[in-house]
């Protein structure tokens, strides 16, 4: 009997589970085909880096060089670790010369947008330092990093996402073009 209770309750489970896979499946499918079909033009957001040539090229900082040998040595380095290098090496830039980033590492240099909210602009400093400390092995830099900083800020990474659907909706003139750039960006921040 309670054999047959559980079975029940196992098929029971599995025509929802079948139906959200096939809509998951469904929705991938048409936003492949859309990103291939639809000729969208490039937003006009410039690349901020040429903002900040000024500064170029620093040594890099004794702070990082001491990060990067103890990860390297394979020892721990607590959050705070992390966050008082992040605090220091990210520099907060206005949002005019960040174009449509919200951070982003310029040779030795990591930037953020001043206007972030709070937690994500802590999270965006974490995001960026780790591609200071990258070693070049990683087969996504930019997933490796999301998951390094998202662990240590997860309502960060939350908040950045929401800032950047909002943020970034005015680069595109037609929604299609819009969803098919969040499509893009999530494979390569998302994607392993
Ligand atoms: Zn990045």
């Amino acid at each position: 009997m309670e054999n047959l209770v559980s079975r029940f309750a196992r098929n029971k489970m599995k025509k929802p589970v079948l139906t959200i896979l096939i809509t998951i499946v469904l929705i991938v499918v048409i936003l492949e085909v859309l990103s291939k079909s639809q000729k969208c033009k490039t937003p006009d957001c410039f690349y901020p880096c040429n903002n900040f040539s000024t500064i170029l090229p620093g040594p890099r900082d004794p702070d990082l060089i001491r990060l990067q040998q103890k990860r390297l040595a394979g020892e721990k380095i607590s959050k705070q670790e992390y966050r008082l290098i992040a605090e220091k090496l990210i520099l907060e830039k206005d949002p005019e010369l960040m174009g449509c980033y919200n951070g982003v590492v310029c040779g030795e240099s990591g930037f953020v947008r001043k206007d972030l909210p709070s937690n994500a602009k802590i999270f965006v400093k974490r995001h960026e330092l780790e591609h200071l400390l990258q070693t070049g092995e990683e087969r996504n830099s930019e997933f490796a990093a999301n998951l390094a900083a998202g662990r240590e800020y997860p309502l960060g990474f939350l908040q950045t996402i929401f800032f950047s659907i909002w943020n970034r909706a005015k680069y595109y003139d037609s929604p299609v073009c819009y969803i098919i750039s969040l499509w893009k960006t999530f494979k390569v921040y998302f994607l392993p």
